[in-house]
């Protein structure tokens, strides 16, 4: 064993300040023989950022808000291991660091996606919790990961438990794995028997109290819209190389099975455990070893039932939203993220209603012409345009 083995292995924390930053961050403190926070970033939370440099000393803390890093740096100026840096480029730049081992990245929404490809391009192991890139530019940042020998490995709940189930030489195409179908299941969010004559109604407040996962108010709102599982098909769908007609969705509100991959032979294999995002975490920082997650383990007895039905997508338009615009292409699947991104945070700000989610989402693909080149500008300047286009349709509706 070399010496470069049994030394700690340095980990960019993306997005620490967040949900699964604060996994992230619990999972590594269990490890310290194994595992080092050298870079933490966040976008303007100064205060957790100031705690979590005094808890973790890294080398590097990087906001994307300019006057939070100045607040930060007098923050924490009685800490000098700690340099403070900002800005977009500076995150994307410490992402990429020759001395960094993993990536970790728990950025919200496609303003993830530079720093997601700087660790790619830099072949660093790479674990994806941030969804929005893969919609956003998905087949590139795969190719990418490919072309420079990156780890690119999902902890998004289901796609880590697919990828748990997937056969270790499983290459995309299936044809020799002989995998059959993906299951990704849902909770069905807090709305799963609510009257949907009631859905205007809904406030951000009742969006975000999520029946089983604690987690970040945007990824709340997809959860109680399903966009959230319509993203995770796209996802599926780009991080396996599987056509879309074979990714399914089951609603299982128990959120103990987390995947399901079906093989030609009649074997349907299930991934399980608590609902924390700790397990996949841990699994993908230790791959593939398996390390301790401070996750208890699942009682089946105290459990007793698992319960199975079909999502309802007459009550969440979004799910069939994006399976449109899987079948439309990347240019379509870059529109409908920002589309959707644009129209969270206006019902997060009181200004859009809930059940005008996926209204805006349709006028914006309807409204635009998604037959674009498919390269990584071009993808980015479409996501971009039809922010502007859903700022629009949201304006016109909260009039
Ligand atoms: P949170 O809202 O809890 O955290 C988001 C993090 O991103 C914060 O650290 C925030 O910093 C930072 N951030 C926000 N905007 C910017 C920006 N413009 N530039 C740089 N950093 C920014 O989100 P979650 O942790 O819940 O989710 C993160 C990602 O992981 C999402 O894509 C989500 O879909 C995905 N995911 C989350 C799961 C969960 O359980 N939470 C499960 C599966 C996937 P600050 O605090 O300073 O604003
Ligand atoms: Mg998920």
């Amino acid at each position: 064993m070399n010496g470069r083995q049994s030394a700690p292995q340095r980990i960019c924390l993306l997005g620490a300040t967040g949900s699964i930053g604060r996994s992230t961050l619990d999972v590594i403190a269990r490890h310290p023989q194994r595992f080092e926070v050298s870079v933490l970033t966040a976008c303007s939370n100064v205060d957790e950022m100031a705690r979590l440099c005094r808890i973790h000393r890294p080398e590097l803390a990087v906001m994307a808000d300019a006057n939070a890093g100045g607040l930060l740096a007098k923050a924490i100026a009685d800490i000098p291991e700690t340099e403070v840096m900002v800005g977009d480029k500076a995150i994307a730049q410490a992402a990429a660091m020759s001395d960094i081992d993993i990536v970790v990245a728990g950025i919200v929404g496609s303003v993830g996606l530079a720093p997601c490809l700087a660790a790619v391009q830099a072949g660093k192991r790479v674990l994806l919790a941030n969804k929005e890139p893969l919609v956003v530019a998905g087949e590139l940042l795969m190719a990418e990961a490919r072309r420079c020998g990156a780890d690119l490995l999902p902890i998004d709940s289901e796609h880590n438990g697919i990828f748990q189930l997937l056969p270790a030489d499983y290459t995309p195409g299936l044809q020799s794995s002989g995998v059959e179908r993906l299951t990704l299941t849902a909770s069905g969010g807090p709305f799963r028997r609510r009257d949907p004559g009631t859905f205007a109604t809904i406030t951000p407040q009742e969006a975000c109290r999520h029946p089983n996962w604690s987690m970040g108010e945007k990824i709340s709102v997809d959860s109680a819209s399903m966009m959230n599982k319509g993203l995770e098909v796209i996802e599926a769908a780009r991080f396996f190389g599987i056509e879309a007609d074979r990714v399914d969705v089951v609603v299982h509100p128990q959120s103990l099975v987390h995947a399901l991959v079906q093989y030609r032979d009649g074997s349907m294999l299930a991934q399980m455990g608590n609902p924390d995002m700790r397990t996949p975490i841990a699994h993908a920082l230790a791959w593939p070893q398996r390390i301790e997650a401070g996750v208890k383990a699942l009682d089946l007895v105290a459990v007793g039932q698992l319960d199975f039905e079909a999502p309802d997508e007459a009550r969440f338009p979004c799910l069939a939203l994006a399976r449109q615009a899987l079948a439309s292409g990347q240019a379509a699947t870059a529109a409908l993220n920002g589309a959707n991104e644009m129209a969270v945070a206006a019902f997060l700000r009181g200004e859009l209603r809930f059940d005008r989610l996926a209204t805006v989402i349709e006028q914006t693909l309807a409204a635009m012409d998604h037959a674009v080149a498919s390269g990584l500008e071009a993808l980015i300047a479409h996501e971009r345009e039809a922010k502007r286009q859903a700022s629009v349709f949201i304006a016109e509706w909260s009039r």
